[in-house]
């Protein structure tokens, strides 16, 4: 798959642009780019589906507010292996669109403009769920499985319906009006039915008045390593049903629990070691946590407080596949808070040595150097 294009790129308009600038932009592209307007034409089609895919998110708040801060994973758009998360929309999720752009009370005049007509059945879709997940940092790393209980709304058994006689089973009503343009003709969403085509004609005992029934059901996320604290990974199909449409989506909400000992920053995982006076200065193995158990790291003789040592390949991985984080130990020194008089005879000795003495231009680079180096 290609990699997706910036969505103020697709629209272009700034990172800046309002929501008057992006109805715009949108309108503009929508018209040239509209099926109707280009029949057979593949790309025009990926450029019309793009475009819509842009507005649809930007015009969110919400929506746009993790897109500005997640690129397209923070929006469904991580799609592929991954764990069956998918964006894209659909023809129908588009024309269902074109209500908001170019206005007219919930019908297209849009598409009366470029021949009109087609008869598109709007299926209608039940609403979304929403879920929290905690994951603990091994899991985000790791990737992990998740059987997950939740109640939805699902069709209760033996529900049985009439077409509906407002809109005959069409799901949406023709109206034709009469404008400066001359007739215009606007389809809108039939009232009765919702969309569905059908209405109830026998409700069992303990429906609601759509007919659905609640039911704890169980499911098995998939959830790739890589993801982050505040993203929505949604699973399409799994929300509330809807009589005589489809499931609305499954919208989880990743939570990352706190760490004891390790910190993620970005796809990296930072450790505070606190390593002996001693060994600072004599060298040693120590052993520290990581992230899929424990690992031994060699302590050079002469190391000074600040040094930072990376384990490659031992963070978080990218949630597009490109490659993994490291983690990274901060070496601390601890310096012995109370001391006997022999140790304190003992340092005294030692202080009076010129290698104890501090000679930091011989230290290969400083602090913020180091830092510098680490979080590019
Ligand atoms: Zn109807």
């Amino acid at each position: 798959m290609a990699a997706k294009r910036d969505y103020y790129e697709v629209l272009g308009v700034s990172k800046s642009a309002t929501e008057a600038e992006l109805k715009k932009a949108y309108r503009k592209l929508a018209i040239k780019f509209h099926p109707d307007k280009n029949p057979d034409n593949k790309e025009a089609e990926e450029k019309f589906k793009e475009a819509a895919e842009a507005y649809e998110v930007l015009s969110n708040a919400d929506k746009r507010a993790r897109y500005d801060r997640f690129g397209h994973q923070g929006v469904g758009g991580a799609a592929g292996g991954g764990g069956g998360f998918g964006g894209g929309m659909s023809m129908e999720d588009i024309f269902s669109q074109f209500g908001d752009i170019f206005g007219g009370g919930g019908g297209s005049p849009f598409e009366s403009f470029f021949g009109g007509g087609r008869s598109r059945t709007r299926q209608a879709v039940g609403s979304n769920i929403r879920i929290k997940l905690k994951l603990t940092l091994e899991e985000i790393t790791n990737g992990v499985e998740k059987k997950i209980k939740y109640t939805k709304k699902v069709v209760a058994d033996g529900l049985k319906f009439d077409t509906c006689g407002t809109c005959r089973g069409r799901g949406q009503v023709t109206q034709v009006t009469n404008t400066f343009l001359g007739q215009m003709q606007s389809t809108t969403t039939c009232p009765t039915c919702g969309g569905s085509g059908k209405t109830i004609s026998n409700r069992p005992a303990g429906a609601d008045h759509q007919g659905l029934v609640s039911k704890e059901v169980t499911t098995t996320l998939n959830i790739p390593g890589g993801v982050e604290d505040g993203m929505q990974l949604s699973v399409n199909g799994k929300g509330n049903e809807i009589a005589g449409g489809i499931a609305g989506d499954l919208i989880v909400l990743v939570e990352e629990k706190a760490h004891e000992d390790l910190k993620r920053e970005g796809n990296n995982i930072i450790y505070n070691l606190y390593i002996s006076f001693t060994t600072a200065a004599l060298g040693g193995d120590v052993e520290v946590p990581t992230v899929t158990g424990r690992a031994r790291i060699k302590i050079e003789p002469g190391t000074q407080a600040g040094k930072i040592l990376r384990l490659r390949n031992k963070g978080v991985p990218d949630l597009n596949g490109y490659g993994k984080g490291d983690q990274l130990i901060q070496i601390n020194v601890w310096t012995p808070q109370r001391l006997t008089n022999e140790e304190k005879n003992m340092l005294k000795k030692l202080d009076e040595s010129d290698n104890f003495q501090p000679d930091p231009s011989k230290s290969e680079k400083g602090f913020f150097d180091r830092m510098r180096e680490y979080f590019r």
